[in-house]
Protein backbone atom coordinates (compact mmCIF):
# COMPACT_ATOMS: atom_id res chain seq x y z
CA UNK A 1 0.00 0.00 0.00
CA UNK A 2 1.18 3.08 -0.46
CA UNK A 3 1.95 6.11 2.03
CA UNK A 4 -0.73 8.02 2.96
CA UNK A 5 -1.09 11.29 0.88
CA UNK A 6 -2.53 14.63 2.30
CA UNK A 7 -4.60 16.27 -0.68
CA UNK A 8 -4.94 19.24 1.46
CA UNK A 9 -1.92 20.22 0.45
CA UNK A 10 -2.26 20.24 -3.31
CA UNK A 11 -3.92 22.47 -5.78
CA UNK A 12 -7.22 21.35 -6.38
CA UNK A 13 -5.76 20.32 -10.25
CA UNK A 14 -3.13 18.32 -8.61
CA UNK A 15 -5.81 16.69 -6.07
CA UNK A 16 -8.41 16.18 -8.67
CA UNK A 17 -5.40 14.32 -10.89
CA UNK A 18 -4.28 12.43 -7.82
CA UNK A 19 -8.21 11.44 -7.03
CA UNK A 20 -8.44 10.62 -10.48
CA UNK A 21 -5.38 8.16 -10.79
CA UNK A 22 -6.29 6.57 -7.20
CA UNK A 23 -9.96 5.84 -8.17
CA UNK A 24 -9.15 4.41 -11.79
CA UNK A 25 -6.49 2.16 -9.63
CA UNK A 26 -8.82 0.89 -7.77
CA UNK A 27 -11.64 0.15 -10.39
CA UNK A 28 -13.90 2.40 -8.81
CA UNK A 29 -16.17 3.99 -11.54
CA UNK A 30 -15.12 7.43 -12.47
CA UNK A 31 -18.04 9.95 -11.11
CA UNK A 32 -16.58 8.88 -7.26
CA UNK A 33 -13.62 11.13 -8.36
CA UNK A 34 -15.73 14.32 -8.50
CA UNK A 35 -17.67 12.88 -4.93
CA UNK A 36 -14.39 12.58 -3.27
CA UNK A 37 -12.98 15.93 -4.63
CA UNK A 38 -15.92 18.07 -3.53
CA UNK A 39 -15.57 17.13 0.02
CA UNK A 40 -11.91 18.61 0.33
CA UNK A 41 -13.23 22.54 -0.34
CA UNK A 42 -16.35 23.05 -1.64
CA UNK A 43 -18.48 20.88 1.28
CA UNK A 44 -15.67 19.99 3.96
CA UNK A 45 -15.60 16.75 5.88
CA UNK A 46 -13.90 16.82 8.69
CA UNK A 47 -12.69 13.38 8.52
CA UNK A 48 -13.71 10.81 5.09
CA UNK A 49 -16.20 8.86 7.64
CA UNK A 50 -18.87 12.00 7.59
CA UNK A 51 -19.16 11.47 3.55
CA UNK A 52 -22.29 9.79 3.88
CA UNK A 53 -22.70 10.02 0.15
CA UNK A 54 -20.11 7.77 -0.04
CA UNK A 55 -20.05 3.88 0.67
CA UNK A 56 -18.50 2.40 3.64
CA UNK A 57 -16.01 0.93 2.08
CA UNK A 58 -14.63 3.87 0.31
CA UNK A 59 -14.76 5.99 3.29
CA UNK A 60 -12.67 3.38 4.82
CA UNK A 61 -9.95 3.47 1.88
CA UNK A 62 -10.05 7.16 1.83
CA UNK A 63 -9.34 7.26 5.47
CA UNK A 64 -6.37 5.06 5.18
CA UNK A 65 -4.79 6.63 1.51
CA UNK A 66 -5.83 10.29 1.92
CA UNK A 67 -6.39 11.34 5.96
CA UNK A 68 -7.86 14.58 5.88
CA UNK A 69 -5.44 16.84 8.22
CA UNK A 70 -6.77 18.88 10.98
CA UNK A 71 -5.72 21.90 13.24
CA UNK A 72 -6.12 21.58 16.45
CA UNK A 73 -8.06 24.04 17.93
CA UNK A 74 -6.55 25.16 20.88
CA UNK A 75 -8.57 28.24 22.05
CA UNK A 76 -11.24 30.14 20.59
CA UNK A 77 -12.34 33.73 22.04
CA UNK A 78 -15.19 36.00 21.35
CA UNK A 79 -14.90 39.71 21.61
CA UNK A 80 -18.25 41.79 22.45
CA UNK A 81 -18.20 43.51 19.02
CA UNK A 82 -18.24 40.35 17.02
CA UNK A 83 -14.74 39.50 16.42
CA UNK A 84 -13.35 35.86 17.11
CA UNK A 85 -9.91 34.56 17.51
CA UNK A 86 -8.86 31.31 16.78
CA UNK A 87 -5.50 29.52 18.28
CA UNK A 88 -4.51 26.67 16.07
CA UNK A 89 -2.35 24.12 17.45
CA UNK A 90 -0.40 22.11 14.82
CA UNK A 91 1.00 18.73 14.67
CA UNK A 92 4.52 19.49 16.22
CA UNK A 93 3.56 21.78 19.28
CA UNK A 94 3.73 25.59 17.01
CA UNK A 95 0.46 27.58 17.19
CA UNK A 96 -0.68 29.96 15.05
CA UNK A 97 -4.14 32.14 15.28
CA UNK A 98 -6.20 33.62 13.13
CA UNK A 99 -9.10 36.31 13.53
CA UNK A 100 -12.30 36.63 12.01
CA UNK A 101 -13.96 40.18 12.02
CA UNK A 102 -17.54 40.44 10.82
CA UNK A 103 -18.65 43.52 9.44
CA UNK A 104 -22.79 44.14 8.08
CA UNK A 105 -21.49 42.88 4.39
CA UNK A 106 -18.44 41.03 4.59
CA UNK A 107 -16.47 38.25 7.18
CA UNK A 108 -12.65 38.73 6.83
CA UNK A 109 -10.26 36.17 8.14
CA UNK A 110 -6.98 37.33 8.89
CA UNK A 111 -4.42 34.09 8.46
CA UNK A 112 -0.91 33.42 9.45
CA UNK A 113 1.67 32.15 6.94
CA UNK A 114 4.07 31.38 9.56
CA UNK A 115 4.52 30.53 13.34
CA UNK A 116 6.57 33.22 14.61
CA UNK A 117 8.70 35.95 12.27
CA UNK A 118 12.06 36.23 11.62
CA UNK A 119 11.83 40.04 10.68
CA UNK A 120 11.44 41.44 14.49
CA UNK A 121 9.37 44.64 13.22
CA UNK A 122 9.70 46.70 17.37
CA UNK A 123 6.15 47.40 17.64
CA UNK A 124 4.88 44.05 16.55
CA UNK A 125 4.17 40.84 18.66
CA UNK A 126 5.05 38.05 16.35
CA UNK A 127 8.15 40.06 15.74
CA UNK A 128 8.70 39.30 19.93
CA UNK A 129 8.59 35.72 19.13
CA UNK A 130 11.20 35.00 16.97
CA UNK A 131 10.61 32.97 14.06
CA UNK A 132 9.72 29.54 14.19
CA UNK A 133 8.84 27.75 11.14
CA UNK A 134 6.73 28.25 7.80
CA UNK A 135 3.50 26.99 7.41
CA UNK A 136 2.55 24.49 4.68
CA UNK A 137 0.03 25.26 2.27
CA UNK A 138 -2.33 22.49 4.17
CA UNK A 139 -2.18 24.71 7.49
CA UNK A 140 -2.17 28.13 5.96
CA UNK A 141 -5.77 27.40 3.93
CA UNK A 142 -6.49 24.97 6.95
CA UNK A 143 -7.33 28.17 8.72
CA UNK A 144 -10.13 28.95 6.62
CA UNK A 145 -11.16 25.30 6.58
CA UNK A 146 -11.68 24.41 10.17
CA UNK A 147 -13.58 27.81 10.49
CA UNK A 148 -16.07 26.25 7.71
CA UNK A 149 -16.38 22.97 9.64
CA UNK A 150 -17.50 24.73 12.92
CA UNK A 151 -20.13 26.35 11.00
CA UNK A 152 -20.40 26.66 7.14
CA UNK A 153 -22.52 29.95 7.74
CA UNK A 154 -19.17 31.60 9.16
CA UNK A 155 -17.24 30.81 5.31
CA UNK A 156 -14.98 33.90 5.29
CA UNK A 157 -15.96 36.12 2.53
CA UNK A 158 -12.42 37.94 2.53
CA UNK A 159 -8.99 36.83 3.10
CA UNK A 160 -5.87 38.67 4.51
CA UNK A 161 -2.24 37.90 5.17
CA UNK A 162 -2.37 39.69 8.24
CA UNK A 163 -2.03 37.49 11.08
CA UNK A 164 1.61 35.99 11.86
CA UNK A 165 4.13 36.03 10.16
CA UNK A 166 5.34 37.45 6.58
CA UNK A 167 3.67 35.74 3.77
CA UNK A 168 6.05 36.54 1.26
CA UNK A 169 8.92 34.58 3.07
CA UNK A 170 6.79 31.77 2.34
CA UNK A 171 6.39 31.87 -1.22
CA UNK A 172 6.03 28.46 -2.20
CA UNK A 173 3.25 27.40 0.28
CA UNK A 174 1.04 30.89 -0.26
CA UNK A 175 1.61 30.43 -4.10
CA UNK A 176 0.23 27.01 -3.54
CA UNK A 177 -2.47 28.64 -0.64
CA UNK A 178 -3.62 31.46 -3.23
CA UNK A 179 -4.54 28.89 -5.33
CA UNK A 180 -6.69 26.88 -3.24
CA UNK A 181 -8.26 30.15 -1.64
CA UNK A 182 -9.56 31.22 -5.43
CA UNK A 183 -9.93 28.70 -7.51
CA UNK A 184 -13.55 27.42 -8.19
CA UNK A 185 -12.53 24.14 -7.34
CA UNK A 186 -11.01 25.45 -4.16
CA UNK A 187 -13.04 27.50 -1.94
CA UNK A 188 -13.52 30.00 -4.70
CA UNK A 189 -12.81 33.33 -3.09
CA UNK A 190 -12.48 36.35 -5.75
CA UNK A 191 -9.15 36.80 -5.93
CA UNK A 192 -9.62 40.69 -5.36
CA UNK A 193 -10.86 39.80 -2.21
CA UNK A 194 -7.84 38.21 -1.09
CA UNK A 195 -4.74 40.27 -0.20
CA UNK A 196 -1.73 39.13 0.91
CA UNK A 197 0.62 42.03 3.07
CA UNK A 198 3.92 42.30 3.21
CA UNK A 199 6.79 44.41 4.80
CA UNK A 200 7.75 44.69 0.83
CA UNK A 201 10.17 41.30 -0.01
CA UNK A 202 10.97 42.49 -3.41
CA UNK A 203 10.77 39.01 -4.65
CA UNK A 204 8.36 37.78 -3.64
CA UNK A 205 6.11 41.02 -4.82
CA UNK A 206 7.81 40.18 -8.03
CA UNK A 207 6.36 36.79 -7.99
CA UNK A 208 2.85 37.57 -6.89
CA UNK A 209 2.50 40.78 -9.24
CA UNK A 210 3.53 37.78 -12.38
CA UNK A 211 0.81 35.28 -11.35
CA UNK A 212 -2.31 36.28 -13.21
CA UNK A 213 -5.18 36.83 -10.66
CA UNK A 214 -5.73 39.96 -9.27
CA UNK A 215 -4.87 39.25 -5.84
CA UNK A 216 -4.16 42.15 -3.80
CA UNK A 217 -0.98 43.70 -2.14
CA UNK A 218 -0.79 45.46 1.52
CA UNK A 219 2.52 46.82 1.66
CA UNK A 220 3.59 47.27 5.92
CA UNK A 221 5.43 50.93 5.12
CA UNK A 222 5.18 52.42 8.30
CA UNK A 223 7.56 54.97 7.82
CA UNK A 224 8.17 57.05 4.41
CA UNK A 225 11.85 57.45 5.31
CA UNK A 226 14.10 55.34 4.95
CA UNK A 227 16.19 56.43 8.29
CA UNK A 228 13.17 56.55 10.67
CA UNK A 229 11.65 53.39 8.93
CA UNK A 230 15.37 51.23 9.81
CA UNK A 231 14.64 52.25 13.62
CA UNK A 232 11.25 50.24 13.85
CA UNK A 233 11.84 47.56 10.49
CA UNK A 234 15.18 45.82 10.37
CA UNK A 235 14.20 44.56 6.51
CA UNK A 236 14.57 47.80 5.67
CA UNK A 237 18.61 47.23 5.77
CA UNK A 238 17.82 44.06 3.31
CA UNK A 239 14.95 45.71 1.42
CA UNK A 240 15.37 49.30 1.08
CA UNK A 241 12.31 51.96 0.71
CA UNK A 242 13.90 52.98 -2.38
CA UNK A 243 13.10 49.76 -3.82
CA UNK A 244 9.99 48.41 -2.18
CA UNK A 245 8.64 50.97 -3.98
CA UNK A 246 9.96 50.62 -7.42
CA UNK A 247 8.45 46.70 -6.79
CA UNK A 248 5.27 48.51 -5.70
CA UNK A 249 5.32 50.67 -9.26
CA UNK A 250 5.73 47.77 -10.92
CA UNK A 251 2.82 45.66 -9.55
CA UNK A 252 0.09 46.68 -12.09
CA UNK A 253 -3.33 46.72 -9.72
CA UNK A 254 -4.05 49.02 -6.77
CA UNK A 255 -2.10 49.01 -4.00
CA UNK A 256 -2.90 49.56 0.51
CA UNK A 257 -0.34 51.47 2.17
CA UNK A 258 -0.67 49.62 5.80
CA UNK A 259 0.61 52.62 8.52
CA UNK A 260 0.70 51.68 12.17
CA UNK A 261 0.63 55.56 14.24
CA UNK A 262 3.62 55.56 16.40
CA UNK A 263 4.04 58.03 18.89
CA UNK A 264 7.14 60.47 17.62
CA UNK A 265 8.22 57.77 15.81
CA UNK A 266 6.36 58.44 12.41
CA UNK A 267 3.50 60.73 12.97
CA UNK A 268 4.65 64.59 12.64
CA UNK A 269 3.06 66.44 9.77
CA UNK A 270 6.18 66.09 7.50
CA UNK A 271 6.12 62.31 7.68
CA UNK A 272 2.35 62.85 6.44
CA UNK A 273 2.94 65.11 3.75
CA UNK A 274 5.81 62.48 2.85
CA UNK A 275 3.80 59.63 2.65
CA UNK A 276 1.37 61.39 0.95
CA UNK A 277 3.50 62.18 -1.86
CA UNK A 278 4.95 58.77 -2.02
CA UNK A 279 1.25 57.53 -1.42
CA UNK A 280 0.11 59.74 -4.53
CA UNK A 281 2.46 58.71 -6.96
CA UNK A 282 1.40 54.43 -6.50
CA UNK A 283 -2.31 55.72 -6.31
CA UNK A 284 -2.03 53.87 -3.19
CA UNK A 285 -4.84 54.16 -0.09
CA UNK A 286 -3.37 54.37 2.92
CA UNK A 287 -4.61 52.51 6.04
CA UNK A 288 -3.69 53.94 9.24
CA UNK A 289 -3.69 51.35 12.39
CA UNK A 290 -3.65 52.42 15.67
CA UNK A 291 -0.47 51.12 17.57
CA UNK A 292 -1.74 47.74 19.70
CA UNK A 293 0.26 46.64 22.75
CA UNK A 294 2.17 43.58 22.15
CA UNK A 295 5.44 44.80 20.54
CA UNK A 296 8.39 47.41 22.38
CA UNK A 297 6.25 48.57 25.63
CA UNK A 298 8.98 51.15 24.81
CA UNK A 299 6.27 52.34 22.10
CA UNK A 300 3.39 55.02 22.63
CA UNK A 301 0.71 55.17 19.92
CA UNK A 302 -0.48 58.43 18.52
CA UNK A 303 -3.48 59.62 20.07
CA UNK A 304 -6.59 59.50 18.57
CA UNK A 305 -6.32 63.24 18.04
CA UNK A 306 -3.12 62.76 16.23
CA UNK A 307 -4.30 59.57 14.42
CA UNK A 308 -7.17 62.17 12.60
CA UNK A 309 -5.20 64.73 12.05
CA UNK A 310 -2.57 62.69 10.28
CA UNK A 311 -5.27 61.03 8.35
CA UNK A 312 -6.40 64.71 7.19
CA UNK A 313 -3.12 65.99 6.25
CA UNK A 314 -3.46 62.55 3.85
CA UNK A 315 -7.34 63.68 2.75
CA UNK A 316 -5.89 67.07 1.94
CA UNK A 317 -2.56 66.00 -0.41
CA UNK A 318 -5.65 63.79 -2.11
CA UNK A 319 -4.41 60.64 -0.63
CA UNK A 320 -7.42 58.32 0.12
CA UNK A 321 -6.65 57.20 3.52
CA UNK A 322 -8.72 55.65 6.19
CA UNK A 323 -8.38 54.92 10.16
CA UNK A 324 -8.71 51.04 10.75
CA UNK A 325 -11.06 50.83 13.50
CA UNK A 326 -9.26 48.76 15.89
CA UNK A 327 -11.63 45.05 16.41
CA UNK A 328 -11.11 42.88 19.22
CA UNK A 329 -9.36 45.01 21.49
CA UNK A 330 -10.85 42.91 24.64
CA UNK A 331 -9.74 39.97 23.41
CA UNK A 332 -6.14 41.07 21.80
CA UNK A 333 -6.89 40.31 18.40
CA UNK A 334 -4.11 42.39 17.27
CA UNK A 335 -1.10 40.33 15.25
CA UNK A 336 0.49 37.52 17.49
CA UNK A 337 -1.22 38.83 20.70
CA UNK A 338 -3.09 35.87 22.01
CA UNK A 339 0.27 33.73 21.46
CA UNK A 340 2.30 35.85 23.69
CA UNK A 341 -0.03 35.80 26.12
CA UNK A 342 -0.28 32.35 26.61
CA UNK A 343 3.35 31.58 25.99
CA UNK A 344 3.66 33.89 28.86
CA UNK A 345 0.83 32.33 31.03
CA UNK A 346 2.21 29.04 31.11
CA UNK A 347 5.48 29.23 33.73
CA UNK A 348 2.66 30.05 35.72
CA UNK A 349 0.55 27.13 34.81
CA UNK A 350 3.59 24.24 35.23
N1 LIG B 1 4.36 40.33 7.96
C1 LIG B 1 3.32 40.94 7.20
C2 LIG B 1 1.95 40.43 7.49
C3 LIG B 1 1.58 40.21 8.94
S1 LIG B 1 1.52 41.65 9.95
C4 LIG B 1 3.36 42.44 7.37
O1 LIG B 1 4.02 42.92 8.28
O2 LIG B 1 2.75 43.12 6.55
C5 LIG B 1 -0.05 42.34 9.54
C6 LIG B 1 -0.22 43.82 9.90
O3 LIG B 1 -0.31 43.98 11.33
C7 LIG B 1 0.94 44.66 9.43
O4 LIG B 1 0.50 45.78 8.70
C8 LIG B 1 1.58 45.03 10.74
O5 LIG B 1 2.28 46.20 10.62
C9 LIG B 1 0.42 45.14 11.67
N2 LIG B 1 0.83 45.19 13.06
C10 LIG B 1 1.84 44.50 13.64
N3 LIG B 1 1.96 44.83 14.95
C11 LIG B 1 1.00 45.74 15.19
C12 LIG B 1 0.63 46.48 16.37
N4 LIG B 1 1.29 46.32 17.52
N5 LIG B 1 -0.39 47.34 16.28
C13 LIG B 1 -1.06 47.51 15.11
N6 LIG B 1 -0.75 46.85 13.97
C14 LIG B 1 0.28 45.99 14.01
FE1 LIG C 1 6.81 40.02 10.97
FE2 LIG C 1 4.84 41.53 9.91
FE3 LIG C 1 5.23 41.42 12.59
FE4 LIG C 1 7.02 42.68 11.04
S1 LIG C 1 4.85 43.24 11.35
S2 LIG C 1 7.51 41.26 12.71
S3 LIG C 1 6.99 41.38 9.23
S4 LIG C 1 4.61 39.74 11.27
Amino acid sequence: MDAPRNLLDLTPADARATISAWVTASGLPAYRARQVEARLWQRPVGAWTEAMELPVLLRDQLEAAFPLARLATGAVQQSTDGTQKFLWELADGEKVESVLIPTASRRTLCISSQAGCALGCTFCATGRMGFRRNLAAWEIVAQVREIILRNPDDKPTNIVFMGMGEPLLNWPAVDTALTILNAPEGLGIGARHITVSTVGIVPGMERLAARPEQFRLAISLHSPRADQRLAIMPIEKKYPLREVLAAAANFARRITFEYVLIAGRNDTDDDAAILASLARKLGAHVNLLPLHPGGDPALVPTDGRGIRSFRDRLLDHGVEAVVRRSRGLDIDAACGQLHVKMARREPQVR
